[in-house]
């Protein structure tokens, strides 16, 4: 499936590279990293990154803003997106031909050619397997596409705590950070959190409420995010902090947007993504997550969580 990727890039003078709505590192770092390898090996080839800049990732790469024109022909790559409703920018489908390169379960399996690994560890380890398949055939590597895939394997693994590490994601890791980019500037930019979320942290770990047979909730109304002055897209930064709490199996963040309330689930065992899936979401075993649009369905989704859990 690389070869046939790298095949489809080398045909193409235009790339256009998409990703999943509410990005995470994962997501600019595949991105990005796969964009920074084509231009630094074929600079001849147009290379486009889009979608809504997400303001607390800009460190990672800032996105470009291009007219429909741009779609006529070219080759589209759409990054860690399983869903087609989830991908940032609906002008995908524009192109010439479309490839899917993703690592949640293929629920949705969309374009003309798919490459998903379910069990890589981020998006972003897949793009530099990319890069040592083809690197005989031309790929080049540069410290700016090295950058931002440690940034996406660091930031989908957890710094390497999560059970999808395998010994290939050190491996590459390893790999990666023999390029030249400042490991502690990426961490610093990564983990730096505005006052106002520490401070939602504090009362996220003041009142996550204990549910039956090692579940537990919270809940961040907007009238919360008033209080504490911030977005749904800030408080979501929390959503891993209930993960070394004592008795805790499986959690879940209720945050409510304008038009619909997000719910992020996440597992230290118990597999939830059947759960996500449930409410018209999905994602991986242990990290998942759906939208409800009632606080009535909080009480359903709880109770499939509970038993989940038992
Ligand atoms: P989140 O809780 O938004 O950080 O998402 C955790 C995981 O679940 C990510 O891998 C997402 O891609 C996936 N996910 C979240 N929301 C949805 C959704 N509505 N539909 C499908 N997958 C989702």
């Amino acid at each position: 499936m690389k070869s046939k990727i790298l095949d489809e890039i080398k045909k193409y003078d235009t790339i256009i590279i998409h990703r999943h709505v509410r990005p995470d590192p994962d997501a600019y770092g595949s991105q990005g990293g796969l964009a920074e390898i084509i231009k630094t090996s074929f600079p001849e080839k147009t290379v486009y990154t889009v979608g809504k800049e997400e303001e607390s990732l800009n460190f990672m790469r800032r996105l470009d803003s291009i007219p429909d024109e741009a779609y006529k022909g070219a080759l589209v790559i759409v990054c860690d997106t399983a869903n087609q409703e989830r991908v940032c920018d609906q002008r995908y489908t524009m192109g010439d031909k479309l490839i899917k390169i993703d690592h949640h379960p293929n629920e949705d399996p969309y374009g003309d050619i798919m490459w998903v690994e379910t069990d890589a560890s981020s998006v972003s380890e897949m793009i530099y397997e990319f890069y040592l398949e083809g690197k005989d055939a031309g790929l080049k590597m540069s410290d700016e596409a090295a950058r931002l895939i440690y940034g996406g394997i660091v930031g989908d693994t957890g710094r390497f705590l999560f059970p999808s590490t395998t010994e290939k994601t050190f491996e590459i890791a390893g790999e990666l950070i023999r390029y030249n980019f400042s490991r502690t500037d990426l961490y610093d930019k990564m983990y730096e959190l505005k006052p106002n979320v520490v401070k939602l942290n504090g009362y996220v770990l003041q009142n996550f409420e204990v549910l039956a047979n090692g579940a537990a909730s919270v809940t961040i109304s907007r009238e919360l995010q008033e209080q504490y002055g911030l977005k749904a897209s800030d408080a979501s930064l929390l959503v891993g902090v209930l993960g070394n709490v004592q008795g805790i199996k499986a959690w879940v963040f209720f945050i409510e947007e304008e038009d619909q309330i997000r719910v992020c689930l996440r597992s230290k065992g118990p597999v939830i993504n059947g759960l996500a899936k449930k409410y018209k979401g999905g994602g991986h075993p242990l990290a998942a997550g759906a939208s409800i649009h009632s606080w009535e369905e909080k009480k359903d989704v709880i109770k499939d969580l509970e038993e989940i859990c038992l």
